[in-house]
Protein backbone atom coordinates (compact mmCIF):
# COMPACT_ATOMS: atom_id res chain seq x y z
CA UNK A 1 0.00 0.00 0.00
CA UNK A 2 3.15 2.39 0.46
CA UNK A 3 3.39 2.57 -3.12
CA UNK A 4 0.49 4.06 -3.50
CA UNK A 5 1.80 7.07 -1.50
CA UNK A 6 4.56 8.30 -4.36
CA UNK A 7 4.79 11.62 -3.32
CA UNK A 8 4.39 12.63 0.68
CA UNK A 9 2.28 15.01 0.23
CA UNK A 10 -0.21 13.09 -1.36
CA UNK A 11 0.15 11.10 2.04
CA UNK A 12 0.06 13.92 4.30
CA UNK A 13 -3.57 14.88 3.21
CA UNK A 14 -4.56 11.32 3.28
CA UNK A 15 -3.34 11.25 7.08
CA UNK A 16 -5.03 14.82 7.23
CA UNK A 17 -8.34 13.48 5.93
CA UNK A 18 -8.10 10.96 8.78
CA UNK A 19 -7.36 13.57 11.25
CA UNK A 20 -4.00 13.01 11.90
CA UNK A 21 -1.88 16.71 11.14
CA UNK A 22 1.19 16.28 9.73
CA UNK A 23 4.32 18.62 10.25
CA UNK A 24 7.18 19.08 8.11
CA UNK A 25 11.02 18.41 9.82
CA UNK A 26 14.43 18.60 9.22
CA UNK A 27 17.43 16.18 9.83
CA UNK A 28 15.37 13.21 9.35
CA UNK A 29 12.96 14.47 11.79
CA UNK A 30 13.60 17.12 14.45
CA UNK A 31 11.29 19.61 14.95
CA UNK A 32 11.70 23.11 12.84
CA UNK A 33 13.00 25.36 14.61
CA UNK A 34 10.19 27.89 15.99
CA UNK A 35 7.62 24.95 16.05
CA UNK A 36 4.78 25.64 18.89
CA UNK A 37 3.62 22.22 18.86
CA UNK A 38 0.74 23.67 21.64
CA UNK A 39 -0.84 26.32 19.27
CA UNK A 40 -0.57 24.00 16.23
CA UNK A 41 -2.43 21.44 18.09
CA UNK A 42 -5.06 24.52 19.13
CA UNK A 43 -5.22 26.26 15.36
CA UNK A 44 -4.04 23.08 13.40
CA UNK A 45 -2.81 24.63 9.80
CA UNK A 46 -5.45 24.05 6.96
CA UNK A 47 -5.74 20.98 4.54
CA UNK A 48 -3.85 23.08 1.65
CA UNK A 49 -0.78 24.36 4.24
CA UNK A 50 -0.52 20.31 4.72
CA UNK A 51 -1.22 19.47 0.99
CA UNK A 52 1.94 21.89 -0.13
CA UNK A 53 4.72 21.48 3.15
CA UNK A 54 8.00 20.09 2.29
CA UNK A 55 8.59 16.64 4.04
CA UNK A 56 12.10 16.40 2.77
CA UNK A 57 13.63 16.22 5.98
CA UNK A 58 11.11 13.96 7.66
CA UNK A 59 7.06 13.90 8.98
CA UNK A 60 5.85 14.08 12.39
CA UNK A 61 2.20 13.28 13.24
CA UNK A 62 1.22 16.16 15.76
CA UNK A 63 -0.59 15.04 18.91
CA UNK A 64 -3.05 16.44 21.44
CA UNK A 65 -5.12 17.65 18.06
CA UNK A 66 -8.99 16.96 18.88
CA UNK A 67 -10.25 14.79 16.25
CA UNK A 68 -12.94 15.40 14.21
CA UNK A 69 -14.84 12.26 14.84
CA UNK A 70 -14.37 12.67 18.95
CA UNK A 71 -11.64 12.03 21.18
CA UNK A 72 -7.95 13.08 20.97
CA UNK A 73 -5.11 11.86 18.88
CA UNK A 74 -2.42 10.32 21.13
CA UNK A 75 0.79 7.96 20.44
CA UNK A 76 2.11 5.02 21.78
CA UNK A 77 5.73 5.00 20.96
CA UNK A 78 6.65 1.23 21.90
CA UNK A 79 10.50 0.75 22.35
CA UNK A 80 10.42 -3.01 23.08
CA UNK A 81 7.34 -5.74 22.95
CA UNK A 82 5.96 -7.92 20.16
CA UNK A 83 3.94 -6.56 17.77
CA UNK A 84 0.60 -6.98 18.41
CA UNK A 85 -2.14 -6.74 20.78
CA UNK A 86 -4.81 -8.44 22.25
CA UNK A 87 -7.11 -6.10 20.56
CA UNK A 88 -6.59 -3.31 18.32
CA UNK A 89 -7.83 0.03 20.69
CA UNK A 90 -11.21 1.69 19.15
CA UNK A 91 -10.03 4.76 18.27
CA UNK A 92 -6.84 3.45 15.71
CA UNK A 93 -6.08 5.65 12.95
CA UNK A 94 -2.63 4.35 12.01
CA UNK A 95 -0.34 1.38 13.31
CA UNK A 96 3.80 1.33 11.90
CA UNK A 97 6.74 -0.58 12.81
CA UNK A 98 9.54 1.48 14.11
CA UNK A 99 13.32 1.28 13.59
CA UNK A 100 14.19 -1.92 15.14
CA UNK A 101 12.62 -4.90 16.17
CA UNK A 102 10.04 -4.47 19.11
CA UNK A 103 9.60 -1.43 18.13
CA UNK A 104 6.36 0.16 16.99
CA UNK A 105 4.25 3.29 16.42
CA UNK A 106 0.25 3.48 17.08
CA UNK A 107 -1.98 6.69 16.54
CA UNK A 108 -5.26 6.93 18.18
CA UNK A 109 -7.88 8.80 20.18
CA UNK A 110 -8.24 8.56 23.45
CA UNK A 111 -11.69 10.34 25.18
CA UNK A 112 -9.77 12.89 27.20
CA UNK A 113 -6.36 14.67 25.91
CA UNK A 114 -3.54 13.62 26.79
CA UNK A 115 -1.08 16.59 28.46
CA UNK A 116 2.84 15.84 27.74
CA UNK A 117 3.80 12.15 28.01
CA UNK A 118 3.46 9.12 30.55
CA UNK A 119 6.72 6.94 30.43
CA UNK A 120 6.31 3.14 31.20
CA UNK A 121 9.25 1.97 32.60
CA UNK A 122 10.30 -2.04 33.69
CA UNK A 123 11.61 -2.93 36.89
CA UNK A 124 15.02 -1.70 35.71
CA UNK A 125 14.02 1.39 34.84
CA UNK A 126 14.36 0.59 31.44
CA UNK A 127 12.13 2.78 29.14
CA UNK A 128 9.86 0.28 27.27
CA UNK A 129 6.87 2.52 25.95
CA UNK A 130 5.97 6.12 25.74
CA UNK A 131 2.29 7.58 25.51
CA UNK A 132 2.40 10.98 24.10
CA UNK A 133 -0.08 13.83 24.02
CA UNK A 134 -0.60 17.63 23.65
CA UNK A 135 2.66 19.63 23.48
CA UNK A 136 4.28 16.94 21.49
CA UNK A 137 4.56 14.90 17.64
CA UNK A 138 5.74 11.85 16.62
CA UNK A 139 8.64 11.02 14.29
CA UNK A 140 6.48 8.76 11.35
CA UNK A 141 6.40 7.04 8.00
CA UNK A 142 8.38 7.70 5.68
CA UNK A 143 10.94 9.47 7.91
CA UNK A 144 14.77 8.07 7.91
CA UNK A 145 16.38 8.92 11.02
CA UNK A 146 20.07 9.40 9.63
CA UNK A 147 21.16 6.81 12.56
CA UNK A 148 18.13 4.32 11.60
CA UNK A 149 18.08 3.64 8.13
CA UNK A 150 15.28 1.38 8.12
CA UNK A 151 12.73 4.45 8.92
CA UNK A 152 9.03 3.06 9.74
CA UNK A 153 6.84 1.32 7.88
CA UNK A 154 2.79 1.08 7.76
CA UNK A 155 1.81 -1.34 9.13
CA UNK A 156 -2.07 -0.23 9.34
CA UNK A 157 -3.73 2.62 8.11
CA UNK A 158 -7.66 3.54 8.85
CA UNK A 159 -8.40 5.65 5.57
CA UNK A 160 -11.46 6.60 4.25
CA UNK A 161 -14.56 4.99 5.43
CA UNK A 162 -13.20 3.25 8.78
CA UNK A 163 -12.86 5.15 12.06
CA UNK A 164 -14.10 4.25 15.16
CA UNK A 165 -14.82 6.28 18.33
CA UNK A 166 -12.51 6.10 21.56
CA UNK A 167 -13.31 3.86 23.67
CA UNK A 168 -10.35 4.45 26.22
CA UNK A 169 -9.33 7.54 28.01
CA UNK A 170 -5.72 7.86 27.67
CA UNK A 171 -5.11 6.22 31.78
CA UNK A 172 -7.16 3.39 30.53
CA UNK A 173 -4.74 3.20 27.62
CA UNK A 174 -1.51 3.27 30.16
CA UNK A 175 -2.95 0.90 32.56
CA UNK A 176 -4.11 -1.28 29.47
CA UNK A 177 -0.59 -1.35 28.02
CA UNK A 178 1.12 -1.73 31.59
CA UNK A 179 -0.52 -4.52 32.15
CA UNK A 180 0.14 -5.90 28.80
CA UNK A 181 3.76 -5.49 28.05
CA UNK A 182 4.53 -6.51 32.08
CA UNK A 183 2.79 -9.95 31.26
CA UNK A 184 4.52 -9.85 27.49
CA UNK A 185 7.63 -8.49 28.97
CA UNK A 186 7.20 -10.77 31.97
CA UNK A 187 8.42 -8.12 34.23
CA UNK A 188 6.57 -5.74 36.37
CA UNK A 189 6.34 -2.34 34.11
CA UNK A 190 4.78 0.35 36.17
CA UNK A 191 3.84 4.35 34.90
CA UNK A 192 5.56 7.31 35.85
CA UNK A 193 4.09 10.73 35.50
CA UNK A 194 0.48 9.71 35.05
CA UNK A 195 -0.60 10.67 38.40
CA UNK A 196 0.60 14.31 37.67
CA UNK A 197 -1.18 14.03 34.21
CA UNK A 198 -4.14 13.96 36.17
CA UNK A 199 -3.59 15.86 39.57
CA UNK A 200 -1.86 18.97 38.36
CA UNK A 201 -4.74 19.98 35.88
CA UNK A 202 -2.23 18.70 33.09
CA UNK A 203 -5.56 16.57 32.31
CA UNK A 204 -8.58 18.01 30.18
CA UNK A 205 -11.04 16.11 31.12
CA UNK A 206 -13.86 15.22 28.56
CA UNK A 207 -16.80 17.67 28.94
CA UNK A 208 -18.88 16.75 31.51
CA UNK A 209 -22.63 16.15 31.47
CA UNK A 210 -24.03 17.47 34.85
CA UNK A 211 -26.67 15.08 34.84
CA UNK A 212 -24.01 11.87 34.44
CA UNK A 213 -21.89 13.57 37.70
CA UNK A 214 -25.18 13.77 39.43
CA UNK A 215 -26.58 10.22 38.43
CA UNK A 216 -22.95 8.55 39.87
CA UNK A 217 -23.10 10.59 43.35
CA UNK A 218 -26.75 9.03 43.89
CA UNK A 219 -26.24 5.60 42.79
CA UNK A 220 -22.59 6.25 45.22
CA UNK A 221 -25.10 7.29 47.74
CA UNK A 222 -27.63 4.70 47.32
CA UNK A 223 -24.97 2.11 47.68
CA UNK A 224 -24.03 3.74 50.87
CA UNK A 225 -20.76 5.22 50.04
CA UNK A 226 -20.01 8.76 52.12
CA UNK A 227 -17.41 10.66 49.64
CA UNK A 228 -15.22 13.19 51.77
CA UNK A 229 -13.51 15.84 50.09
CA UNK A 230 -9.41 14.96 49.71
CA UNK A 231 -7.45 17.44 48.25
CA UNK A 232 -8.21 20.05 45.42
CA UNK A 233 -9.56 19.48 41.88
CA UNK A 234 -12.80 18.20 43.68
CA UNK A 235 -11.33 14.82 44.66
CA UNK A 236 -13.73 13.13 47.05
CA UNK A 237 -12.69 9.79 49.00
CA UNK A 238 -14.37 7.04 50.15
CA UNK A 239 -15.57 3.26 50.07
CA UNK A 240 -14.67 1.42 46.44
CA UNK A 241 -17.92 0.53 45.25
CA UNK A 242 -16.30 -2.58 43.92
CA UNK A 243 -14.84 -4.55 46.36
CA UNK A 244 -15.56 -5.42 49.94
CA UNK A 245 -13.64 -1.95 51.40
CA UNK A 246 -13.10 -0.95 54.93
CA UNK A 247 -11.10 1.91 54.19
CA UNK A 248 -11.48 4.53 52.05
CA UNK A 249 -9.40 3.38 48.62
CA UNK A 250 -11.60 4.74 46.28
CA UNK A 251 -10.91 8.63 44.98
CA UNK A 252 -13.27 10.53 42.17
CA UNK A 253 -13.46 13.46 40.52
CA UNK A 254 -17.09 15.34 39.38
CA UNK A 255 -13.96 18.41 38.43
CA UNK A 256 -12.11 16.23 36.42
CA UNK A 257 -14.36 13.61 35.86
CA UNK A 258 -11.99 10.92 36.70
CA UNK A 259 -12.16 8.21 39.14
CA UNK A 260 -9.64 5.31 40.65
CA UNK A 261 -9.77 2.46 43.07
CA UNK A 262 -5.96 2.39 44.84
CA UNK A 263 -6.28 -1.13 45.55
CA UNK A 264 -6.75 -2.22 42.15
CA UNK A 265 -10.42 -2.30 40.77
CA UNK A 266 -9.82 0.44 38.03
CA UNK A 267 -9.66 3.78 37.32
CA UNK A 268 -10.64 5.99 34.06
CA UNK A 269 -13.21 8.79 33.29
CA UNK A 270 -16.62 9.06 34.81
CA UNK A 271 -18.20 8.05 31.68
CA UNK A 272 -16.24 4.36 32.60
CA UNK A 273 -17.40 4.93 36.66
CA UNK A 274 -21.14 5.18 35.41
CA UNK A 275 -21.10 2.29 32.95
CA UNK A 276 -19.64 -0.27 35.74
CA UNK A 277 -21.86 1.07 38.24
CA UNK A 278 -24.77 0.14 35.79
CA UNK A 279 -25.74 3.34 34.65
CA UNK A 280 -26.74 2.96 31.41
CA UNK A 281 -30.49 4.39 30.18
CA UNK A 282 -30.34 7.81 29.80
CA UNK A 283 -26.87 7.82 28.03
CA UNK A 284 -27.11 4.99 25.67
CA UNK A 285 -26.95 6.49 22.32
CA UNK A 286 -26.06 4.73 18.53
CA UNK A 287 -23.62 6.42 16.98
CA UNK A 288 -22.52 4.79 13.15
CA UNK A 289 -25.13 1.67 14.24
CA UNK A 290 -22.82 1.06 17.34
CA UNK A 291 -24.00 1.26 20.87
CA UNK A 292 -22.20 3.85 22.69
CA UNK A 293 -22.85 4.43 26.40
CA UNK A 294 -22.29 8.29 28.01
CA UNK A 295 -22.94 11.33 25.65
CA UNK A 296 -19.66 13.58 26.64
CA UNK A 297 -18.21 12.83 23.94
CA UNK A 298 -20.60 13.47 21.51
CA UNK A 299 -22.61 16.24 23.10
ZN1 LIG B 1 -11.83 -1.21 44.72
Amino acid sequence: MIGKFARTQEWALQLYDAGLIALPCWGGGKALPGTNFRELADNPPPRETIGSADYSGGLSILLGTSHPCGGFVTALDIDAGPRTLPIWPEGLILAEAGTGTGKWHLFLTTQDRLFGQINLRDDNDRLVAEIKGYGLALRSWPTKPPDKPRGYQVVTFAGDGYRQLPDLSSLELAEGLRDYLSLCLATKVHLENHHSNIKQHNHIPVPLSPGLAQEVEDELGRRGIRLRPSGKDGWHSGRCPFHEDTKPSFSVSFVLGAWKCWTGCGSGTLRSLAWRLGIHSGYVKHHKGHLITGWEVWG
